[in-house]
Protein backbone atom coordinates (compact mmCIF):
# COMPACT_ATOMS: atom_id res chain seq x y z
CA UNK A 1 0.00 0.00 0.00
CA UNK A 2 2.89 2.21 0.89
CA UNK A 3 3.85 2.10 -2.85
CA UNK A 4 0.64 2.96 -4.18
CA UNK A 5 0.45 6.24 -1.80
CA UNK A 6 3.21 7.13 -3.69
CA UNK A 7 2.18 6.16 -6.96
CA UNK A 8 -1.22 7.87 -5.91
CA UNK A 9 0.76 11.50 -4.57
CA UNK A 10 2.42 11.84 -7.41
CA UNK A 11 -0.65 11.56 -10.23
CA UNK A 12 -2.55 14.17 -7.86
CA UNK A 13 0.40 16.51 -7.69
CA UNK A 14 0.57 16.05 -11.74
CA UNK A 15 -2.95 16.43 -11.89
CA UNK A 16 -2.68 19.86 -10.36
CA UNK A 17 -0.11 21.15 -12.51
CA UNK A 18 -1.60 19.48 -15.92
CA UNK A 19 -5.16 19.34 -15.78
CA UNK A 20 -6.85 20.76 -18.55
CA UNK A 21 -8.90 23.51 -18.10
CA UNK A 22 -12.82 22.49 -18.94
CA UNK A 23 -15.74 24.09 -18.55
CA UNK A 24 -17.07 21.31 -16.12
CA UNK A 25 -13.99 21.71 -13.72
CA UNK A 26 -14.96 24.85 -13.34
CA UNK A 27 -17.41 24.84 -10.05
CA UNK A 28 -18.26 21.67 -8.42
CA UNK A 29 -21.74 22.04 -9.61
CA UNK A 30 -23.21 18.19 -9.31
CA UNK A 31 -25.51 18.99 -12.48
CA UNK A 32 -22.38 20.18 -14.40
CA UNK A 33 -20.30 17.38 -13.44
CA UNK A 34 -23.29 14.40 -14.21
CA UNK A 35 -24.32 16.59 -17.38
CA UNK A 36 -20.39 16.34 -18.78
CA UNK A 37 -20.08 12.89 -17.90
CA UNK A 38 -23.09 11.57 -20.15
CA UNK A 39 -21.84 14.08 -22.91
CA UNK A 40 -18.04 12.25 -22.09
CA UNK A 41 -19.38 8.86 -23.27
CA UNK A 42 -18.34 7.95 -26.79
CA UNK A 43 -17.40 11.53 -27.36
CA UNK A 44 -14.59 13.43 -27.31
CA UNK A 45 -13.26 16.32 -24.71
CA UNK A 46 -12.61 19.08 -27.66
CA UNK A 47 -16.37 18.13 -29.14
CA UNK A 48 -17.62 18.03 -25.82
CA UNK A 49 -17.12 21.54 -25.00
CA UNK A 50 -19.15 23.45 -27.17
CA UNK A 51 -22.43 21.54 -26.53
CA UNK A 52 -21.73 21.43 -22.89
CA UNK A 53 -21.52 25.57 -23.05
CA UNK A 54 -24.19 25.56 -25.06
CA UNK A 55 -26.91 23.32 -23.10
CA UNK A 56 -26.07 24.46 -19.65
CA UNK A 57 -27.04 28.14 -21.23
CA UNK A 58 -30.40 26.75 -22.81
CA UNK A 59 -30.83 24.62 -19.58
CA UNK A 60 -29.47 26.25 -16.42
CA UNK A 61 -30.45 23.58 -13.68
CA UNK A 62 -32.03 20.26 -12.97
CA UNK A 63 -35.64 22.01 -12.56
CA UNK A 64 -34.85 23.64 -16.57
CA UNK A 65 -33.49 20.64 -18.05
CA UNK A 66 -36.89 18.53 -16.45
CA UNK A 67 -38.89 21.55 -18.20
CA UNK A 68 -37.35 21.29 -21.28
CA UNK A 69 -38.91 20.42 -24.87
CA UNK A 70 -38.23 17.13 -25.86
CA UNK A 71 -37.26 18.27 -29.41
CA UNK A 72 -35.27 21.15 -27.77
CA UNK A 73 -33.23 18.64 -26.18
CA UNK A 74 -32.80 16.54 -29.12
CA UNK A 75 -31.80 19.84 -31.07
CA UNK A 76 -29.55 20.69 -28.62
CA UNK A 77 -27.70 16.98 -28.72
CA UNK A 78 -27.52 17.32 -32.44
CA UNK A 79 -24.51 15.69 -33.68
CA UNK A 80 -22.94 14.37 -30.51
CA UNK A 81 -25.60 11.12 -31.10
CA UNK A 82 -26.76 8.02 -28.65
CA UNK A 83 -30.17 10.58 -28.28
CA UNK A 84 -31.55 7.94 -25.32
CA UNK A 85 -28.41 9.65 -23.26
CA UNK A 86 -30.21 12.79 -23.43
CA UNK A 87 -33.62 11.48 -22.98
CA UNK A 88 -32.52 9.79 -19.75
CA UNK A 89 -30.77 12.65 -18.81
CA UNK A 90 -34.40 14.16 -18.73
CA UNK A 91 -36.12 11.35 -17.45
CA UNK A 92 -33.43 11.41 -14.03
CA UNK A 93 -33.63 15.27 -13.80
CA UNK A 94 -37.94 14.99 -13.38
CA UNK A 95 -36.87 11.67 -10.88
CA UNK A 96 -34.42 14.66 -9.34
CA UNK A 97 -37.15 17.52 -9.36
CA UNK A 98 -39.96 15.07 -7.40
CA UNK A 99 -37.77 13.30 -5.27
CA UNK A 100 -34.74 15.58 -4.40
CA UNK A 101 -36.48 18.86 -4.75
CA UNK A 102 -33.78 19.62 -8.17
CA UNK A 103 -30.88 18.95 -6.53
CA UNK A 104 -28.81 15.40 -7.23
CA UNK A 105 -28.83 13.29 -3.88
CA UNK A 106 -25.30 13.23 -2.69
CA UNK A 107 -25.51 9.15 -2.59
CA UNK A 108 -23.73 7.12 -4.43
CA UNK A 109 -27.08 4.20 -4.18
CA UNK A 110 -29.61 7.09 -5.07
CA UNK A 111 -27.44 8.00 -8.02
CA UNK A 112 -27.14 4.71 -9.54
CA UNK A 113 -31.62 4.43 -8.98
CA UNK A 114 -31.58 7.69 -11.57
CA UNK A 115 -32.25 6.78 -15.29
CA UNK A 116 -28.98 6.37 -17.45
CA UNK A 117 -26.51 6.81 -14.26
CA UNK A 118 -24.34 3.68 -13.87
CA UNK A 119 -21.40 2.95 -11.85
CA UNK A 120 -19.20 4.65 -13.99
CA UNK A 121 -21.59 8.44 -14.09
CA UNK A 122 -22.48 7.48 -9.88
CA UNK A 123 -18.74 7.01 -8.99
CA UNK A 124 -17.86 10.17 -11.43
CA UNK A 125 -20.71 12.63 -9.66
CA UNK A 126 -20.32 10.88 -5.93
CA UNK A 127 -16.64 11.38 -5.52
CA UNK A 128 -15.92 14.27 -8.00
CA UNK A 129 -19.23 16.78 -6.50
CA UNK A 130 -19.63 15.28 -3.41
CA UNK A 131 -16.02 13.54 -1.97
CA UNK A 132 -17.22 10.35 -1.59
CA UNK A 133 -15.11 7.49 -1.70
CA UNK A 134 -16.74 5.73 -5.11
CA UNK A 135 -14.43 4.99 -8.06
CA UNK A 136 -14.92 5.80 -11.66
CA UNK A 137 -13.54 3.20 -13.80
CA UNK A 138 -13.65 4.05 -17.61
CA UNK A 139 -11.32 2.91 -20.11
CA UNK A 140 -9.08 5.33 -19.56
CA UNK A 141 -8.67 4.65 -15.62
CA UNK A 142 -8.52 0.73 -16.72
CA UNK A 143 -5.91 1.47 -19.30
CA UNK A 144 -3.96 3.22 -16.85
CA UNK A 145 -3.99 0.56 -14.10
CA UNK A 146 -3.85 -2.53 -16.22
CA UNK A 147 -0.42 -1.21 -17.38
CA UNK A 148 0.86 0.23 -14.05
CA UNK A 149 0.71 -3.28 -13.01
CA UNK A 150 1.36 -5.29 -16.03
CA UNK A 151 -2.40 -6.59 -15.22
CA UNK A 152 -3.03 -9.61 -17.18
CA UNK A 153 -6.85 -9.87 -16.29
CA UNK A 154 -9.05 -9.50 -19.32
CA UNK A 155 -10.26 -5.72 -19.05
CA UNK A 156 -13.72 -6.33 -21.01
CA UNK A 157 -14.64 -8.34 -18.48
CA UNK A 158 -16.86 -7.08 -15.63
CA UNK A 159 -15.00 -8.94 -12.56
CA UNK A 160 -12.03 -6.88 -13.73
CA UNK A 161 -13.98 -3.67 -13.81
CA UNK A 162 -15.46 -4.31 -10.44
CA UNK A 163 -11.89 -5.68 -8.98
CA UNK A 164 -10.58 -2.43 -9.96
CA UNK A 165 -13.45 0.23 -8.18
CA UNK A 166 -13.00 -2.00 -5.59
CA UNK A 167 -9.32 -1.38 -5.16
CA UNK A 168 -8.79 2.18 -6.20
CA UNK A 169 -11.76 3.03 -3.21
CA UNK A 170 -9.02 1.87 -1.22
CA UNK A 171 -6.55 3.58 -2.78
CA UNK A 172 -8.67 6.97 -2.49
CA UNK A 173 -7.04 9.64 -0.14
CA UNK A 174 -9.67 10.90 2.46
CA UNK A 175 -10.61 14.68 1.29
CA UNK A 176 -9.05 14.05 -2.18
CA UNK A 177 -11.53 11.89 -3.85
CA UNK A 178 -12.62 13.79 -6.76
CA UNK A 179 -9.20 14.79 -7.50
CA UNK A 180 -8.00 11.20 -7.54
CA UNK A 181 -10.60 10.49 -9.77
CA UNK A 182 -10.32 13.47 -12.51
CA UNK A 183 -6.43 12.66 -11.48
CA UNK A 184 -6.35 9.69 -13.11
CA UNK A 185 -9.03 9.41 -15.65
CA UNK A 186 -6.67 12.51 -17.05
CA UNK A 187 -3.53 10.50 -16.88
CA UNK A 188 -5.19 8.14 -19.40
CA UNK A 189 -6.65 10.68 -21.31
CA UNK A 190 -3.85 12.93 -22.11
CA UNK A 191 -0.91 10.80 -21.38
CA UNK A 192 -1.35 7.09 -21.74
CA UNK A 193 -2.98 6.93 -24.57
CA UNK A 194 -3.88 4.14 -26.11
CA UNK A 195 -3.40 2.14 -29.34
CA UNK A 196 0.48 2.15 -28.84
CA UNK A 197 0.95 5.94 -28.48
CA UNK A 198 1.56 6.54 -24.97
CA UNK A 199 3.74 9.26 -23.80
CA UNK A 200 5.92 7.54 -21.04
CA UNK A 201 8.60 10.03 -21.40
CA UNK A 202 6.35 12.60 -19.17
CA UNK A 203 4.58 10.47 -16.94
CA UNK A 204 4.84 10.98 -13.12
CA UNK A 205 4.64 7.17 -12.72
CA UNK A 206 6.89 5.81 -15.31
CA UNK A 207 10.01 4.89 -12.58
CA UNK A 208 6.69 2.63 -10.73
CA UNK A 209 5.25 1.25 -14.17
CA UNK A 210 5.39 -2.47 -14.41
CA UNK A 211 4.83 -2.80 -17.90
CA UNK A 212 6.92 0.20 -19.13
CA UNK A 213 9.95 -1.61 -16.75
CA UNK A 214 8.91 -4.32 -18.11
CA UNK A 215 9.35 -2.97 -21.96
CA UNK A 216 5.92 -4.34 -22.42
CA UNK A 217 3.80 -1.19 -22.75
CA UNK A 218 2.20 -1.95 -25.55
CA UNK A 219 0.91 -5.56 -24.37
CA UNK A 220 -1.21 -3.73 -21.63
CA UNK A 221 -3.86 -3.35 -21.57
CA UNK A 222 -5.35 -7.14 -21.86
CA UNK A 223 -8.61 -6.85 -24.28
CA UNK A 224 -10.42 -10.01 -25.56
CA UNK A 225 -11.50 -9.03 -29.16
CA UNK A 226 -14.43 -6.96 -29.92
CA UNK A 227 -17.55 -9.09 -31.12
CA UNK A 228 -18.33 -7.98 -35.35
CA UNK A 229 -20.80 -5.61 -35.39
CA UNK A 230 -24.05 -6.80 -37.56
CA UNK A 231 -24.02 -5.26 -41.08
CA UNK A 232 -27.48 -3.53 -42.36
CA UNK A 233 -28.54 -2.59 -45.92
CA UNK A 234 -30.35 0.45 -46.46
CA UNK A 235 -31.56 2.78 -48.90
CA UNK A 236 -32.20 6.27 -48.23
CA UNK A 237 -34.52 8.32 -49.84
CA UNK A 238 -34.27 12.71 -49.68
CA UNK A 239 -37.74 12.84 -51.49
CA UNK A 240 -37.94 16.78 -52.56
CA UNK A 241 -41.60 17.86 -53.53
CA UNK A 242 -40.82 21.38 -54.78
CA UNK A 243 -39.04 22.83 -51.61
CA UNK A 244 -40.35 20.46 -49.75
CA UNK A 245 -38.60 18.14 -48.17
CA UNK A 246 -39.76 14.47 -46.60
CA UNK A 247 -38.90 13.82 -42.87
CA UNK A 248 -40.33 10.56 -41.18
CA UNK A 249 -40.12 9.44 -37.63
CA UNK A 250 -38.88 6.17 -36.65
CA UNK A 251 -40.75 3.77 -33.74
CA UNK A 252 -40.22 4.56 -30.20
CA UNK A 253 -38.27 1.24 -29.78
CA UNK A 254 -34.67 -0.04 -31.06
CA UNK A 255 -31.48 1.82 -32.76
CA UNK A 256 -32.20 5.89 -32.95
CA UNK A 257 -35.94 4.67 -31.45
CA UNK A 258 -38.36 8.18 -31.88
CA UNK A 259 -35.65 10.32 -33.82
CA UNK A 260 -36.69 12.07 -37.12
CA UNK A 261 -34.99 10.76 -40.27
CA UNK A 262 -35.13 10.59 -44.22
CA UNK A 263 -37.32 7.73 -45.64
CA UNK A 264 -35.35 4.26 -46.26
CA UNK A 265 -36.02 0.96 -46.86
CA UNK A 266 -33.90 -2.21 -46.81
CA UNK A 267 -32.52 -3.16 -49.77
CA UNK A 268 -34.10 -5.98 -50.44
CA UNK A 269 -37.31 -3.74 -51.22
CA UNK A 270 -37.25 -2.57 -54.85
CA UNK A 271 -37.12 1.08 -54.55
CA UNK A 272 -40.31 2.05 -57.38
CA UNK A 273 -42.31 -0.58 -54.90
CA UNK A 274 -41.30 1.34 -51.89
CA UNK A 275 -42.05 4.80 -53.23
CA UNK A 276 -45.53 3.31 -54.14
CA UNK A 277 -46.18 2.15 -50.72
CA UNK A 278 -45.55 5.53 -49.43
CA UNK A 279 -47.70 7.30 -52.03
CA UNK A 280 -45.36 8.54 -54.35
CA UNK A 281 -44.84 9.30 -57.78
CA UNK A 282 -41.54 10.04 -58.62
CA UNK A 283 -40.02 12.29 -61.59
CA UNK A 284 -36.33 11.82 -61.60
CA UNK A 285 -34.12 9.88 -59.47
CA UNK A 286 -30.42 10.59 -59.27
CA UNK A 287 -28.20 8.26 -57.47
CA UNK A 288 -26.24 10.33 -54.30
CA UNK A 289 -23.36 9.25 -52.67
CA UNK A 290 -23.29 5.84 -50.44
CA UNK A 291 -22.43 6.42 -47.01
CA UNK A 292 -21.77 3.63 -44.20
CA UNK A 293 -22.26 4.43 -40.76
CA UNK A 294 -20.89 2.82 -37.58
CA UNK A 295 -23.01 2.29 -34.46
CA UNK A 296 -21.57 0.78 -31.72
CA UNK A 297 -22.61 -2.98 -32.38
CA UNK A 298 -24.09 -2.44 -35.97
CA UNK A 299 -23.15 -0.65 -39.29
CA UNK A 300 -25.09 0.76 -42.02
CA UNK A 301 -24.25 0.45 -45.37
CA UNK A 302 -26.16 3.13 -47.55
CA UNK A 303 -27.67 3.62 -50.82
CA UNK A 304 -28.62 7.42 -50.97
CA UNK A 305 -31.14 8.29 -54.06
CA UNK A 306 -32.38 12.11 -54.23
CA UNK A 307 -36.23 12.23 -55.59
CA UNK A 308 -38.31 14.56 -57.66
CA UNK A 309 -41.90 14.03 -56.66
CA UNK A 310 -44.04 14.50 -59.48
CA UNK A 311 -47.22 13.24 -57.72
CA UNK A 312 -47.66 12.89 -53.83
CA UNK A 313 -50.68 10.77 -51.93
CA UNK A 314 -48.19 10.46 -48.91
CA UNK A 315 -50.29 10.31 -45.42
CA UNK A 316 -47.36 9.65 -43.11
CA UNK A 317 -44.67 12.05 -43.61
CA UNK A 318 -43.78 15.37 -42.55
CA UNK A 319 -43.18 17.99 -45.61
CA UNK A 320 -40.82 20.71 -44.50
CA UNK A 321 -38.25 23.57 -45.97
CA UNK A 322 -34.76 23.26 -45.74
CA UNK A 323 -34.34 26.13 -42.80
CA UNK A 324 -37.80 24.63 -41.11
CA UNK A 325 -35.83 21.29 -40.55
CA UNK A 326 -31.90 22.92 -39.68
CA UNK A 327 -33.56 25.24 -37.22
CA UNK A 328 -36.01 22.87 -35.37
CA UNK A 329 -35.42 19.16 -36.14
CA UNK A 330 -32.33 17.11 -34.96
CA UNK A 331 -31.48 14.42 -38.14
CA UNK A 332 -29.18 11.93 -36.83
CA UNK A 333 -25.63 11.87 -38.03
CA UNK A 334 -26.22 8.91 -39.77
CA UNK A 335 -28.57 10.68 -42.11
CA UNK A 336 -26.46 14.02 -41.83
CA UNK A 337 -24.43 13.61 -45.06
CA UNK A 338 -27.18 12.61 -47.17
CA UNK A 339 -29.12 15.44 -45.95
CA UNK A 340 -26.47 17.94 -46.87
CA UNK A 341 -25.88 16.53 -50.44
CA UNK A 342 -29.78 16.93 -50.91
CA UNK A 343 -29.80 20.37 -49.80
CA UNK A 344 -27.20 21.31 -52.32
CA UNK A 345 -28.82 19.62 -54.94
CA UNK A 346 -31.86 20.80 -54.17
CA UNK A 347 -30.46 24.72 -54.52
CA UNK A 348 -28.68 23.79 -58.17
S1 LIG B 1 4.73 4.82 -17.87
FE1 LIG B 1 3.69 4.75 -19.82
S2 LIG B 1 2.46 2.91 -19.74
FE2 LIG B 1 3.07 3.35 -17.66
S3 LIG B 1 1.35 4.50 -16.81
FE3 LIG B 1 2.84 5.97 -17.61
S4 LIG B 1 2.20 6.40 -19.70
FE4 LIG B 1 1.14 4.55 -19.04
Amino acid sequence: MDDYQKIVSKVIQWYRANARDLPWRRSKNPYYIWLSEIMLQQTRVEAVKPYFERFIQACPNIEALACADEETLLKLWEGLGYYSRVRNLQKAATTVVQEYGGNLPPDYHALRKLKGIGPYTAGAVASIAFSLPYAAVDGNVLRVMSRLTADSRDITLASTKTAWEEDLVLMMPKGEEGTFTQAFMELGATVCLPNGMPKCQVCPIREECQAYRKDAVLQYPIKSPKKQRTKEYLSVFFLAEGKKIALCKRGEKGLLGGLWELPNCTQEQALPAALRDWGIVCGEIRDMKTQKHIFTHIEWHINCYFVHVKQNENKGFLWLDKETVEKEFALPSAFKKTWLEGCNILEE
